[in-house]
C-alpha cells in the first residue's frame, strides 16, 4: 500500500503527519493487512519552505517514507496524480490524503478493510463539516449543487481523500485530459466502489493553501472540463431574447401605428432585440460544435473492461481513443 499525500508549504504540519501516518502503517502491518513494503509517498508541489528538506531527512529515517519533489507549483490535483501514477507503480492499493490531516487518518484501516473485501475505490466522505468556516461549507454546498445541475456525477462531501486499487490508478492514467479533475473523473471510472464515513477535522497546524482564489479557478475548472451546459445556456438564451424580441416587436408596431413614437425608434428597437438574440443563437450553435471537439479532445477510453473469461482484463485493453 502507498499513502500519497501532497504538500505545499506545509514544514508546521510534516512531523505530526508523519508520526501518524507511521503509526497507522505499522499497526497495519503488525496485523498482517499489509505488506511492510507499504509507503508514505510525499509529493512536494514546489513548496517555498523547507518542507522538501524535511522530506529528505524524514525518508532517511524513517523506511516507511518515500518523496517526489515537483518542479514548480503544479498545483493539488496534479501532484496528487503525480504521486498516484509514481506510487502505482510499486503498489496494489493507493491512499490519497492531504497533509493537514483534516481528514481523520483512522478512516485509514477502515478503508484497507473495504479494499480487502474486493472493492476498487472507496471514497472517504465527510459526515459533518463542523470544524469548516460557515463560508466554506456553504460554497462547498453551492458548488455540489452547482455540479449536479451540470450534469458532473459528483461523490457529495468527499475530497480528495480516497483509496484506489491498482487497476483503477492505472485506468485513470487513460484520461488523457490536460485539466484534471479528479472528482470528477474517478466515478467515471467504474469498478466496485464504496464509501467511508469520517469527521472533518481542523487544519492542524498552518493557513488553508486554498484561498478564495483558487476554490473560484477550481470551481471552474470542474464545470469546464465536464460540462458543455453553459454553451446550451447561451443558445437557449438566444431563443429566449428572439421570443421576447417578438413580443417587443408587437409592441413597438402597435405604438408606431398609433403615431405615438418618435423617428427612428421602432426600427432601433426591433434591431436590437431580434438581431441580438439571433447572435446569441448563433454563438450558441457555434458552441456546440466546440463543445463536440472539446470532448474530443480528451480523448477518454470509451469503455472499461473489468473482468472477463479470457483472462486478465490488463491484456484486454479498453476502447481507447487514445492511440
Ligand atoms: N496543496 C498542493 N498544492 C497546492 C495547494 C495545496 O499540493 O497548490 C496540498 C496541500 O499541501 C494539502 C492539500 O493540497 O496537503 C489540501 O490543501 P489545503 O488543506 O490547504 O486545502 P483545504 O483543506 O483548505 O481545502
Ligand atoms: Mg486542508
Amino acid at each position: 500500500m502507498s499513502i500519497v499525500v501532497p504538500c505545499f508549504n506545509e514544514e508546521e504540519v510534516l512531523d505530526e503527519t508523519t508520526k501518524e501516518l507511521t503509526a497507522i502503517l505499522d499497526h497495519l502491518v503488525k496485523n498482517r493487512k499489509i505488506s511492510p513494503d507499504s509507503q508514505i509517498f510525499f509529493v512536494d508541489d514546489g513548496s517555498r519552505d523547507r518542507t522538501w528538506t524535511l522530506i529528505q531527512h524524514k525518508s532517511e529515517e524513517n523506511h516507511f517514507v518515500q518523496g517526489v519533489k515537483l518542479s514548480r507549483n503544479f498545483g493539488h490535483q496534479f501532484a496528487l496524480l503525480a504521486g498516484m501514477e509514481t506510487a502505482v507503480k510499486i503498489s496494489d492499493c493507493i491512499i490519497s490524503i492531504d497533509a493537514d490531516l483534516q481528514d481523520d487518518v483512522q478512516t485509514i484501516p477502515k478503508m484497507v478493510d473495504k479494499y480487502l473485501d474486493g472493492f476498487d475505490i472507496v471514497y472517504g466522505v465527510r459526515d459533518k463539516r463542523d470544524t469548516d468556516t460557515f463560508f466554506k461549507r456553504n460554497t462547498a454546498l453551492a458548488f455540489y449543487r452547482l455540479m449536479n445541475r451540470m450534469g458532473v456525477r459528483l461523490v457529495p462531501n468527499h475530497a480528495d481523500f480516497r483509496l484506489m486499487s491498482r487497476r483503477a490508478v492505472e485506468e485513470l492514467a487513460h484520461y488523457h485530459e490536460e485539466n484534471i479533475f479528479l472528482r470528477g473523473i474517478v466515478p467515471l471510472l467504474g469498478f466496485p466502489s464504496t464509501k467511508v464515513y469520517y469527521n472533518r477535522k481542523e487544519r492542524f497546524a498552518g493557513k488553508s493553501k486554498y484561498p478564495f482564489k483558487k476554490m473560484i479557478a477550481f470551481a471552474v475548472e470542474g464545470i469546464t472540463s465536464f460540462s458543455v451546459v453553459p454553451i446550451k445556456l447561451v443558445t437557449s438564451l438566444g431563443f429566449s431574447i428572439v421570443a421576447i424580441g417578438v413580443v417587443i416587436a408587437v409592441y413597438t408596431l402597435v405604438v408606431w401605428l398609433m403615431d405615438h413614437t418618435i423617428s427612428g425608434w421602432t426600427s432601433l428597437i426591433l434591431s436590437i432585440w431580434l438581431v441580438g438574440g439571433m447572435q446569441l443563437i448563433a454563438i450558441g450553435v457555434i458552441g456546440e460544435y466546440v463543445g463536440k471537439i472539446f470532448k474530443e479532445t480528451k480523448r477518454r477510453p470509451r469503455y472499461t473492461i473489468e473482468t472477463s473469461t479470457l483472462g486478465p482484463a490488463e491484456k484486454q485493453g479498453r476502447g481507447s481513443g487514445n492511440k
